[in-house]
């Protein structure tokens, strides 16, 4: 009897200790199971930049993504268009122009503040006002291709199609300032592809994105424009805003103190 309950005895322990050894063997494998559940998909980055691939087994500590080269005419916008302007100063660029109402008045505003700035023109503007053209060059600012008819997808077209869009543009534009440098190209939109930056380049066009974009062609109200600029400036940013395309009241009221404000803080220079 005694020997019996022994062996029933021993019989329960070992049940019991193969068991646990079970159960503890499970749970390493699910909590297994759970660490190596891979990470969430990684985040497109905002500015478009192509991310790197990550292997689902690699470390976390390896996820960080290299830095980008550091490179004088940018390197920090999408696909390695210009962002910033690499220096403590800041830059002015009008897009959508030139119009026959507002670009005169931001002209005058310049001048009278003694700012050069950018403007990003469009084809079928300049061939409808290349008087304009002809006045930004006098008044020393610098000009930028923005595609012949403001064409938002163009940089998903074949790199032919770019290629003959930009060109056609910069013939119209020479066609009202002959021999004008173009020295930069902004994709309308900031719809940057690989191919646009290529071809733009190719064209002897530097690619020019913005690190601040006030929204100024979507409200008139000039003092959320200038808290918009004036909040998001830092050392170097290129601020995008408009001359052209619709009713620029807003930006043009907001100018002043915005030029003020940024002059002070950091300096206002010119691309070139
Ligand atoms: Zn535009």
């Amino acid at each position: 009897m005694t020997r019996r309950l022994a062996v029933a005895t021993a019989l329960v322990v070992l049940t019991l200790l193969v068991g646990s050894r079970w159960v503890t063997n499970r749970s390493a494998v699910l909590a297994n199971q759970r660490t190596t559940v891979p990470a969430s998909p990684t985040t497109p980055s905002p500015t478009g930049s192509p991310t790197p691939s990550t292997s689902p087994s690699a470390p976390p500590t390896r996820v960080a993504a290299p830095k980008p080269p550091p490179a004088k005419r940018a390197g920090n916008g999408p696909f390695g268009s210009l962002k910033l302007t690499g220096k403590k100063t800041v830059a002015l660029t009008f897009d959508d122009g030139p119009h026959p109402v507002w670009t005169p008045k931001v002209l005058d505003l310049l001048k009278a503040t003694g700012v050069k700035a950018t403007f990003c023109v469009v084809g079928t503007e300049v061939r409808k006002y290349p008087e304009l053209v002809k006045r930004i060059v006098r008044e020393g600012h610098t000009l930028c291709n923005h595609t012949w008819h403001h064409e938002l997808d163009l940089g998903t077209k074949k790199p032919a199609v770019i290629k003959a869009n930009l060109e056609r543009t910069n013939r119209e534009i020479r066609k009202a300032v002959p021999g004008a440098k173009i020295g930069y190209f902004r994709h309308p939109g900031g719809k940057w592809t690989a191919d646009a930056v290529k071809v733009a380049r190719s064209l002897g066009m530097v690619p020019l994105d913005w690190d601040v974009d006030p929204r100024d062609w979507d409200t008139e109200d000039a003092k959320l424009i200038k808290s918009r600029v004036i909040g998001g400036a830092r050392s170097g940013s290129i601020i995008l805003m408009h001359d052209g395309g619709g009713d620029r009241k807003g930006t043009l009221t907001a100018c002043p103190n915005v030029i003020k404000n940024l002059k002070s803080r950091f300096g206002i220079a010119q691309l070139r």
